[in-house]
């Protein structure tokens, strides 16, 4: 057109065919080209949008953590990515009359299914493979039933409603289903390991926490008693014996004296389980008033006093320091505790010293011993209830004496808490607010 003759569509030249050709030739190969880059980038595009279906799914299912979560974001998942209504059900644990039984999880909104559609269902759940519409399996159903299988087994099944029948099913959407139905599976999945998992350790610790109550208290109490019977028994066969007493006066004193021992060990250990379910109701009552720490420790000192076994309590001067909110009764059967620690566990006449000092808005005072000290391990845990650091002797206790003093420092606010002194021995420190801050921070009129 645009060589000569010029304008017209004639050929002068049979060169100009060949040139033609050429052209044509290249023309072709070129728009062949385009066409397939044209469709590799609608391909790429489609799958993109397919990872991110699948991406967002999982996503979504990510963060659910119950089965209701999980449920919630598959139905949705599916109504905005297909269109579909579906319905989700679960494996239960029971079995009836052999027959596996699936319980509805899920359904979208005004989706129902009858008798036939479950039996469909249940024949997906039990062969592993789909079935219903668009399958080979009983086509004839309302849905298509897909199991949701794991490598381990099937939990359960998904049914799916499609909208538009006639509009059929590309490859591409049958593959992005079965990518959801996967993940879906591996979803809840996840869930059932997880609640399992927590139930393992939940049963765990109660069982840890029967045996050492078992032991500790099985040990502790038939002691005392075995004691205290025995004391009864020798003093029956003395009486027995031809109505005449027969048994020396200091024998007397000396049994006594031991079933005396054994009876306040019990009454001891019955005290202390009973302060352990009170804190562990909820029902220890905190009566705070001011108190002058200087008469706190009298009051303390006169009651450990006949307990002390010759060790010396030095109590460093309390005088000028403030008036501190607390429970009386309740703070002074901590320090009871702690100087019972202190002494129980140091070498015979060893001193235990208590002090006190303030801290900003806090008042600290401290039991320090110069005992075996407690390994760094167990510094945290001599505060839970039954626990005790294994040590050769055997000093008698059950554990509890800590657990308490730390259910009465809490219910005050304060805090609790031990570390080994550097030159040996350990020390143990109780912190209280100055303002009284009693039931999560109210302060107490
Ligand atoms: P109890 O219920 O009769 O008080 P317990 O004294 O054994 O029994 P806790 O007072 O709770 O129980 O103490 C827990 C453990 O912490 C003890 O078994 C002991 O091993 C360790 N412990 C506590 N105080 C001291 C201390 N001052 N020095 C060394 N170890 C200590
Ligand atoms: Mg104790």
């Amino acid at each position: 057109f645009f060589i000569p003759p010029r304008f017209t569509m004639a050929v002068s030249d049979t060169q100009y065919l060949l040139t033609f050709l050429g052209l044509f030739v290249v023309g072709l190969v070129i728009s062949a080209l385009a066409d397939r880059v044209r469709y590799q980038m609608h391909a790429a595009q489609t799958r993109e949008a397919e990872t991110y279906e699948v991406y967002s799914l999982s996503r979504d299912l990510a963060s659910g953590t119950d089965e209701e979560s999980v449920t919630r974001a598959v139905l949705t998942r599916m109504t905005q990515t297909f269109g579909y209504a579906a319905v989700i059900m679960i494996a239960g644990d029971g079995r009836i009359a052999g027959q596996a039984s699936l319980r509805s999880m899920g359904a979208t909104p005004g989706l129902e299914i009858d008798e036939d559609e479950r039996a469909v269902a249940t024949w997906a759940y039990q062969h592993g493979q789909a079935a219903g519409e668009g399958t080979d399996t009983l086509p004839g159903a309302a849905l298509r039933y897909m199991p949701l299988t794991t490598g381990r087994r099937t939990l359960g099944v998904i049914g799916v409603r499609r909208q538009n029948r006639d509009a059929g099913e590309t490859p591409d959407r049958r593959r992005l289903l079965d990518a959801f139905v996967n993940q879906a599976a591996l979803a809840y999945e996840r869930v059932e390991l997880g609640e399992q998992a927590r139930r393992v350790d939940v049963l765990d610790a109660t069982e840890k926490l029967q045996t050492a109550l078992l032991s500790s208290v099985s040990h502790e109490l038939r002691t005392p008693l075995a004691s205290i019977t025995g004391v009864l028994s020798s003093l029956k066969e003395a009486t027995a014996s031809q109505g005449t007493f027969r048994m020396k006066e200091e024998a007397l004193a000396g049994l006594a004296e031991s079933a005396l021992g054994e009876a306040e060990r019990l009454n001891h250990l019955v005290g202390n389980l009973l302060d352990m379910t009170r804190l562990e109701a909820g029902a220890l009552r905190v009566n705070a008033e001011p108190v002058e720490l200087e008469d706190l420790m009298g009051a303390v000192l006169a009651q450990f006093s006949e307990r002390a076994r010759g060790h010396e309590i030095e109590v460093a001067p309390m005088a000028g320091l403030p008036m501190v909110p607390l429970d009386f009764v309740l703070i002074a059967q901590v320090l009871v505790n702690l100087l019972d620690n202190a002494v129980k566990y140091s070498p015979p006449g060893a001193p235990v010293e208590v002090a006190a000092k303030v801290l900003g808005d806090e008042v600290e005072i401290s039991v320090a011993d110069i005992g075996p000290g407690i390994p760094e391990s167990d510094l945290e845990r001599i505060f839970d209830k039954f626990y005790r650091v294994s040590r050769p002797e055997t000093v008698s206790g059950t554990g509890l004496g800590l657990a308490i003093c730390r259910g009465i420092v809490e219910a005050h606010g304060g805090h609790i808490s031990a570390a080994n002194r550097p030159g040996g021995g350990t020390i143990v420190t109780v912190t209280l607010p100055r303002e009284a801050v009693i039931d999560e921070g109210r302060p107490v009129e």
